[in-house]
């Protein structure tokens, strides 16, 4: 039983070792290629998407807004004239329309006025907060920049506005000029990419100052704020771009960035690797719930197999395959029982043991083949005849032995006698034995206080002997 189990354990702790790490490998390979592909394909890419995206977007009203910088009417306008302004309300209504602008304007360092496409619109102060982008633009060192602010005078909508300055050929700010344009789209982009790639894209400066991004969804407004992307800064704000890896909350993040040299900004990209790793995560453990699940079935099928094997051993062993009774060993280890417990009740017990008479001739005469039908009706009479208490058993070739168990010697005898004729009188034994009746001879003994198991047995075969040398076919009791 411990060897078979052992066995069975065995089996099972290396199936279930293989099962579980062909799951982990395949986990662990799957989890590489995921991050392989994300770095080196899906970020890039989705980096190199947002970029022409922008590109489309920002290039021409850049292009638009240094054109006007350049344009030697405004500069001549801004030096001499700048007192009528309907050409100049001309000039940027014309600007503004033919590139789709949300607007187009000039504001000049002289007069301090402001323009638009519906001429002028105010006299600029410093104090004023709408004015202040223009002060702080005309003490910077760029020539251009890229402003974002929500403009109260339309509809509270995110502008972005590309400043350019207006230089004499003194290289002196005589003024600004530029235009803006709604930018609901890359907010748009940005949640697009947020939702759908489940990637965190947002723009910096060189300053690390984010400048475009998902308001709801950035929490700092400068990437020094953020411990982990502050100690990589050097690499982050870098022209040469590409992905960097950092750890945040026990996180990993790949990070791609790329200059854009026409905002002269960083698109940064941001990926966080267990959201990409969540299928795999899922697929590892569906194959290691599966692999335990196939182990378990496995497991069960050996099981069984083996308890069917084992009951098949067990019978094997016990009974007799040609007659389906009781072999000898098992009715030995019955009887023993039974004898013991006969002397600790003093109940009846008594033996008969009987031979087919003449089997041999029935082999010689009939062949084998008859000789075990003959054996296997034989038997089937047995059973018919005995109680279910009582222990039946071929104890070997034509041999066969009953234990009537609390049983009286009489009674006995009158079964042994119903069974004699029963034999005698059987059609099927008959026409087995083309005709002629089948017997047998019958010795039966009442198991007495004195006998030992070897003692009744030899008795009860000597009574089945004194049957064959009275003549056969008889019960002689003894
Ligand atoms: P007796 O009346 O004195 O008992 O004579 P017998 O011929 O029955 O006795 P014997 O012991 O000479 O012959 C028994 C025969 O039973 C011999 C053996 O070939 C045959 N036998 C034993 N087991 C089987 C079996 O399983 N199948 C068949 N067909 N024959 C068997
Ligand atoms: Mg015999
Ligand atoms: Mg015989």
């Amino acid at each position: 039983m411990n060897t078979k189990y052992g066995l069975v354990f065995i089996i099972v702790f290396l199936l279930m070792c293989l099962s579980v790490s062909m799951s982990f490998i395949n986990y662990f390979i799957s989890l590489e290629s995921t991050q392989k592909q994300l770095q080196h394909r899906s970020l890039p890419l989705t980096t190199d998407n947002i970029y022409t995206e922008i590109q489309k977007h920002v290039i021409e009203p850049n292009l638009v807004a240094s054109m006007m910088a350049e344009d030697t009417f405004l500069k001549e306008w801004l030096i001499h004239r700048e007192e009528n302004d309907k050409s100049i309300k001309n000039y940027l209504e014309a600007i503004k329309n033919k590139y789709g602008m949300l607007t187009a304007f000039l504001a000049s360092q002289k007069t301090q006025n402001y323009y638009t496409a519906k001429g002028f619109v105010e006299q600029m102060k410093e104090d004023n907060p709408t004015n202040k982008w223009y002060y702080r633009f005309k003490e910077s060192p760029l020539k251009n920049e890229i402003n974002l602010d929500y403009n109260e005078h339309i509809d509270n909508s995110m502008i972005m506005f590309i400043n350019h300055k207006i230089f004499d050929n003194n290289y002196h700010t005589i003024g600004a000029t530029g235009v803006g344009f709604k930018i609901s789209y890359i907010n748009e982009m940005l949640k697009k990419f947020r939702l759908e790639y489940s990637f965190k894209v947002y723009f910096i400066n060189d300053k690390g100052e984010l400048i475009l991004f998902e308001r709801d969804f950035n929490k700092i407004k400068n990437i020094n704020e953020s411990k982990e992307l502050h100690a990589q800064k050097d690499k982050i704000i870098n022209k040469e771009g590409g992905v960097l890896q950092i750890y945040k909350d026990a996180e990993k993040y790949l990070i791609n960035v790329k200059y854009i040299k026409e905002l002269d900004l960083y698109l940064i990209v941001e990926a966080q690797v267990s959201t990409f790793t969540a299928e795999v995560k899922r697929i590892f453990y569906i194959n290691l719930l599966l692999s335990l699940l196939v182990t378990l079935i496995v497991t069960l099928i050996i099981l069984k197999t083996i308890s069917i094997y084992n009951k098949k051993l067990e019978y094997m062993a016990s009974y007799d395959t040609l007659t389906n009774l009781p072999n000898r060993r098992s009715f030995n280890i019955d009887f023993k029982n039974s004898f013991l417990l006969k002397n600790r009740q003093e109940n009846d017990l008594s033996l008969l043991f009987f031979d087919i008479d003449n089997f041999k001739n029935i082999n010689d005469k009939f062949g084998h083949q008859v000789g075990d039908e003959v054996l296997k009706r034989f038997s089937q009479i047995i059973k018919l005849n005995v109680r279910q208490t009582d222990l039946v058993s071929r104890w070997g070739g034509e041999e066969f032995i009953i234990a009537f168990i609390d049983s009286s010697l009489q009674d006995s005898q009158l079964i042994a006698e119903k069974l004699r004729t029963s034999i005698e009188k059987d059609k099927i034994l008959r026409e087995l034995a083309g005709g002629h009746s089948i017997t047998a001879s019958f010795g039966l003994i009442r198991v007495l206080k004195q006998d030992t198991i070897d003692s009744a047995m030899q008795r009860v075969d000597n009574a089945m002997y004194q049957a064959k040398e009275e003549g056969k076919n008889r019960v002689v009791i003894l």
